[in-house]
């Protein structure tokens, strides 16, 4: 027997419980994981409250990471003792995830733990943190230096946002850090961010180009703030986009894109191609500071973990939420 978080539904309600199953629950794959750690990403958030349509099969554990211990494996380059991490690949939306003690996947999904980092740093960083360096490294490909000028990072306050401006910060970088919650000013600045700027500045009336503010931006907020992002970026910048926690619309002009030559970038860290992914993991071991990452993580327990989703999506978490499970 084993503890899980279980999604099922029943007269077209979903409900989440934490509950006991047995290996033979378990889904197809060739290696099964002993879950050390698991998060609560936003998406997660979203399954667990039944926001949004995450769960496309039930009954079915959430929790689209983990990190753990491999307890068998018929897959060539995974033994039993291997450090593994996992983000997504449909994990924990259509094949069962990681708020579960054990997890069976593909081997081809998962990225070996580099040396130093220990399986609750790799969850203190989880899927928001991975995503966060898939975002820097967008910039950096685009050929963003520190000398460029200020990088504008949203949500700052949240996971994705947190990671970002810790790295980029790290990098060099001045981080301009978007926050509608001004009261975590300094908890922002202890990460390293040089400037805060509220939230409202960039909700109001889009105007198709303001004056260019910032070399390069990392968005996790989508709607008005993207498209006010865009119009504020210098000539040649980028912004790289990878969420929607303000909305799924774009109500954006062209005129960044034509007259001044900015690139909008989609990040995307489900189907992200391996070695890509194992980039960004090993990048996260050099290029964040695990002090800092201490100071973003929140510990909750598998039995909290559900109502602990609620308050992620009324923006009241600050950061990474930890879920140690084994
Ligand atoms: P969090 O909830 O931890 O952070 C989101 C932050 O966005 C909040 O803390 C808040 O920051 C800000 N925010 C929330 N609601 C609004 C709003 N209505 N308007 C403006 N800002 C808002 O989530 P994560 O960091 O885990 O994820 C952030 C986004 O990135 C999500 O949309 C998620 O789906 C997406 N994502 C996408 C991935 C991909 O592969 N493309 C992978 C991982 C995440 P503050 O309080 O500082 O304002």
């Amino acid at each position: 027997m084993f503890q899980a978080i279980v999604i099922d539904k029943q007269d077209e309600q979903q409900i989440a419980q934490l509950t006991q199953l047995t290996e033979e629950h378990l889904p197809e794959g060739d290696v099964t994981v002993e879950v050390a750690y698991s998060t609560l990403n936003y998406k997660d958030a979203l399954a667990l409250t039944g926001r949004a349509p995450i769960i496309r099969k039930f009954p079915m554990s959430p929790g689209i990471d983990f990190s753990g211990v491999v307890r068998e494996s018929q897959h060539p380059d995974f033994a039993p003792g291997d450090r593994v991490v996992l983000n997504g690949w449909g994990v924990g939306e259509r094949h069962s995830g990681g708020l579960a003690e054990l997890a069976r996947v593909k081997g081809d999904w998962l990225v070996r733990l580099p040396d130093h980092m220990s399986l609750r740093q790799a969850m203190a960083i989880g899927t928001a943190g991975y995503t966060s360096m898939l975002c820097v490294m967008a910039l950096e490909d685009h050929g963003i230096t520190p000398d460029a000028g200020e990088i504008v990072v949203t949500g700052a306050a949240g996971g994705v946002g947190s990671v970002a401006v810790a790295v980029l910060s790290a990098l060099g970088y001045k981080v301009a850090a978007v926050t509608g919650r001004t009261e975590e000013s300094e908890y922002l600045q202890s990460l390293g961010a040089t400037s805060i700027v509220d939230r409202s500045e960039l909700e109001g009336k889009l105007r198709p180009l303001a004056g260019e503010r910032w070399a390069a931006g990392i968005d996790v907020v989508g709607s008005a703030m993207l498209a006010n992002l865009l119009s504020a970026i210098k000539y040649r910048g980028i912004v790289a986009a990878c969420g929607l926690a303000g909305g799924m619309d774009l109500p954006a002009s062209v005129a960044p894109f034509i007259l001044r030559g900015v690139t909008l970038a989609g990040i995307d860290s489900v189907m992200c191609p391996k070695p890509e992914r194992q980039r960004a993991w090993d990048r996260l071991a050099t290029d964040l500071d695990m002090e800092k990452l201490r100071a973003m993580e929140t510990e909750v327990p598998l039995e909290n973990a559900i109502e602990t989703a609620a308050k992620l999506l009324a923006g009241e978490v600050r950061g990474r939420v930890v879920v140690p499970i084994n």
